[in-house]
């Protein structure tokens, strides 16, 4: 079985007097140990609330979610599930409690209830993970908001997840920041973390193995990132830009020039340039 698996999942939104929204109409999903997919879509087109439903922060009206086996709507699994996915969050501000980096990323580990010699070992090497051991004694509102964001990611690995879910992390981020949490994340997926990428920039979804393009709480679309940048009519219907690269590329050929259409980065496009004769 799947690590996380949707079956025929629906959210619907009901607070107080407000009509009920529906978030999400019947997703099924499989996501593998050791997969990096991505989650694109417009605004409102239901990624956060998704992102919720993989770690029992919030449990489908129909339908369910297993993780590694358990119902998220099983209450006494909740904890479980949540050691095995962790979430990280668009603002992180809003993540950061402690006054002290050390602090933050020992509260997982202390909440396991683990011995203090293993806490120190835990909060050691996530640190060194995302490269913040330096400012292992700075209060988290002397950061960045790149700084910041690799500490909310160090606070979710001292866990040891299976899986983290990433929701549009990079957004508020200026670009410098923005490739440093891209960079850490190249990280955890190389230490064959399961990675949830939810994002609205499209060009983040190049290093994928699998895209989902989600509209109105629905799967338009899953594939490669080249099958994705092939469907421009899917991806145009639900409001998103195809990258530079094959957007570039596209014009390249419709120009005349014989350039394959997998090519997908800079550096592919470079190379298949100079190797035109
Ligand atoms: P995305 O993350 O893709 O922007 P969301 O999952 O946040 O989408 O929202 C999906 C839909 O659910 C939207 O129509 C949004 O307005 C609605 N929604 C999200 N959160 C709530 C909430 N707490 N109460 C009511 N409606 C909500
Ligand atoms: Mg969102």
């Amino acid at each position: 079985m799947a690590f996380i698996a949707l079956e025929d999942v629906h959210y619907t939104y009901t607070e107080g007097n407000e009509p009920p929204v529906q978030a999400i109409h019947g997703i099924d999903l499989a996501i593998e140990k050791g997969d990096r997919i991505a989650i694109v879509g417009p605004n409102g087109s239901g990624k956060s609330t998704l992102a919720k439903l993989f770690n029992a922060l919030l449990t489908p009206v129909q339908g369910q979610v297993l993780v590694d086996g358990m119902d998220t709507a099983d209450e006494e699994k909740i904890w479980e599930i949540r050691q095995r996915v962790g979430m990280v969050f668009q603002n992180p501000d809003n993540q950061l409690v402690a006054t002290m980096v050390e602090e933050e990323v020992a509260f997982g580990p202390e909440n396991l209830g683990l011995p203090p010699k293993l806490i120190r070992q835990r909060v050691q090497e996530a640190l060194e993970m995302v490269g913040m051991e330096e400012y292992r004694n700075f209060p988290p509102h002397h950061l960045s908001g790149g700084q910041k964001q690799r500490v909310a990611i160090a606070s979710i690995i001292a866990m040891r997840p299976q899986c983290i879910v990433f929701d549009e992390p990079t957004a508020m981020l200026d670009p410098l920041g923005r490739q440093e949490v891209l960079k850490t994340i190249e990280k955890l997926a190389g230490e064959g973390i399961t990675i949830v990428y939810i994002t609205h920039f499209m060009e983040e979804v190049v290093d994928t193995d699998r895209v989902i393009i989600l509209k109105a709480g629905q799967v338009m679309l899953e594939g490669s990132p080249l099958d994705v940048f092939q469907a421009r009519d899917i991806v145009e219907d639900a409001d998103l830009e195809l990258p530079d690269i094959p957007c570039l590329v596209d014009k390249l050929q419709k120009a005349g020039l014989p350039l394959s259409t997998g090519i997908l980065t800079k550096e592919e496009l470079v190379k298949a340039l100079c190797a035109l004769k």
